[in-house]
């Protein structure tokens, strides 16, 4: 076992602890905008390492932020993830749906007195929250934050090793309800993965900063903790991360098979070229016949050409 607790709460030491029972993954997109090959990469790992292991795939999409969401991005995903020939198991699960399991975990956070009110603007703060509403808030409209403390939150990633951080000095107390009543995406993806019995996290890098923060939050819940690989994300020329803002477009929908080809390459696996001419089912039957993720350990950046992300005329049309 991992877990030992203190004065000062719980302390995380060594890697999380062996899941039992069968392996089940998960894909989580936001209908921010449609999937381009950055998420793409993130799918097909995740659906990869699942199949390998003959585990279950869950297919969830958190729409807990509509100011953020993108009129009609749910539809393109869902219609890209069939047209890949992603197989999911079960219905789509959308967050939005699990609300009640949501507030249900503040309300054990607060009754615990592990969450508390606060009522600082954005504004006013640092990266690092000081805790200036931990003794209380006279403020009208507040966020709830968890208490954090200084002990080291840790976990073994299976391809980026022991990561660690200590939340407190890191991000102080952070928030899981925010102000305008939305709930925060740490808290949400952590109930949810727990709702749906989530025992390995495929994702990418981007998203491994946030570990330790969904670790403290599932201590506090008295949630086992999942497995985490984090892979490398998927870079422009000037090594940013392919989103949106840089210029990356939605994947093909005509062009699935080599397309597929090139997520693969990218990611490592040497699929061979006459396998970008192949139909759908054929190159998934050789990905998961040669699937092999431990060739990207240690990776955490890998730049693709522009053709692979690039936005096509009419998303460059929609945005000038
Ligand atoms: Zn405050």
């Amino acid at each position: 076992m991992q877990s030992a607790s203190s004065e000062t709460g719980t302390i995380v030491t060594g890697s999380s602890p062996p899941t039992s029972g069968p392996y089940v993954g998960r894909f989580a997109p936001s209908p921010t905008c449609p999937l381009h090959f950055g998420s793409l990469i993130a799918a097909v790992a995740s659906f990869l390492e699942a199949r390998t292991r003959g585990g279950r795939w869950l297919l969830r999409i958190e729409d807990i932020d509509p100011p953020r969401e993108q009129t009609g991005a749910t539809q393109i995903i869902l219609q890209a993830m069939e047209s890949y020939g992603f197989e999911w198991d079960g219905p789509v699960i959308y967050q939005s749906n699990s609300r009640s399991s949501h507030d249900a975990a503040l309300a054990t956070l607060l009754a615990a007195g592990s969450a508390y009110r606060c009522g600082c603007s954005r504004r006013n703060l640092g990266p690092v929250y000081p805790g200036t509403c931990r003794e209380g808030t006279q403020a009208a409209e507040t966020a709830l934050r968890v208490l954090t403390n200084s002990e080291e939150v840790s976990f073994v990633d299976e391809l980026q090793g022991q990561q660690a951080q200590r939340l407190e000095t890191e991000f102080g107390d952070f928030v899981v309800l925010r102000k305008d009543g939305l709930i925060a995406y740490q808290l949400a993806v952590v109930v949810d993965d727990h709702l749906q019995g989530i025992t390995d996290v495929v994702r990418g890098i981007d998203l491994m900063d946030s570990t330790p923060r969904q670790i403290w939050l599932q201590q506090l819940l008295g949630y086992p903790t999942p497995k985490y690989v984090h892979i490398p994300v998927a870079t422009n020329a000037l090594e940013q991360k392919l989103s949106k803002n840089h210029g990356a477009g939605g994947i093909p929908l005509a062009d699935v098979t080599s397309t597929l080809h090139s997520a693969l390459a990218t990611l490592g696996q040497r699929p061979p070229s006459e396998l970008a001419n192949v139909s759908v089912a054929e190159i998934w039957a050789w990905a998961i016949e040669n699937w092999n993720i431990a060739v990207l350990s240690g990776q955490t950046q890998i730049p693709v050409a522009e053709k692979l992300y690039r936005l096509s005329k009419t998303e460059l049309n929609k945005n000038p």
